[in-house]
C-alpha cells in the first residue's frame, strides 16, 4: 500500500494511506500503456540520476519535467508508472507525489483520460 507523507510547521508528520485506485481504473490506465513506449523514451540513454532526484532536489526534478514534457510517449510512461504503483522518480512528468495525488483523484472519480492530460510543471500537455 503506497503511504502519503506531509510534514507540517512543528515536525508533525502525517503518514496516510490514500485510496487505491479502482480495478477497472487500473485497467485503463494499462489500456493507455503503448506496446514498447519504452524504445521510444527520451530518457532511455541517459546515464544519470535525473530522473531520481534527491527529496527536495527542485533542481533536478525541473529538468526530469523538462524533458518528460516533449516525450512522445508521456502518457504511455506515466499510465504505466499509475497502474505498476511506482514509488519512486519522476515518471511522465510527475513526481512520486504527484503521483500520489493522481492516485487519489482516481479513486475519487477523476476520469483515467483528464488525469493523464494533465499539463505539466512547464504548462505542456502532451
Ligand atoms: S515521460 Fe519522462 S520518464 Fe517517461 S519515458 Fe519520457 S522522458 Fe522518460
Amino acid at each position: 500500500m503506497k503511504r502519503q507523507i506531509a510534514t507540517m510547521p512543528g515536525q508533525l508528520t502525517l503518514r496516510l494511506d490514500p485510496p487505491a485506485i479502482p480495478p477497472w481504473k487500473e485497467l485503463a490506465l494499462w489500456a493507455w500503456v503503448d506496446h514498447g513506449w519504452q524504445h521510444a523514451a527520451a530518457c532511455q540513454t541517459s546515464l544519470d540520476d535525473t530522473w531520481y532526484p534527491e527529496p527536495d532536489s527542485g533542481d533536478s526534478a525541473h529538468a526530469a519535467k523538462l524533458a518528460c514534457a516533449v516525450c512522445p510517449v508521456r502518457r504511455s510512461c506515466l499510465a504505466y508508472a499509475l497502474a505498476d504503483d511506482e514509488q519512486h522518480g519522476i515518471w511522465g512528468g510527475a513526481t512520486a507525489y504527484e503521483r500520489e495525488r493522481m492516485a487519489c483523484d482516481l479513486a475519487d472519480g477523476t476520469q483515467v483520460d483528464t488525469v493523464l492530460a494533465r499539463p505539466g510543471v512547464l504548462g505542456v500537455a502532451a
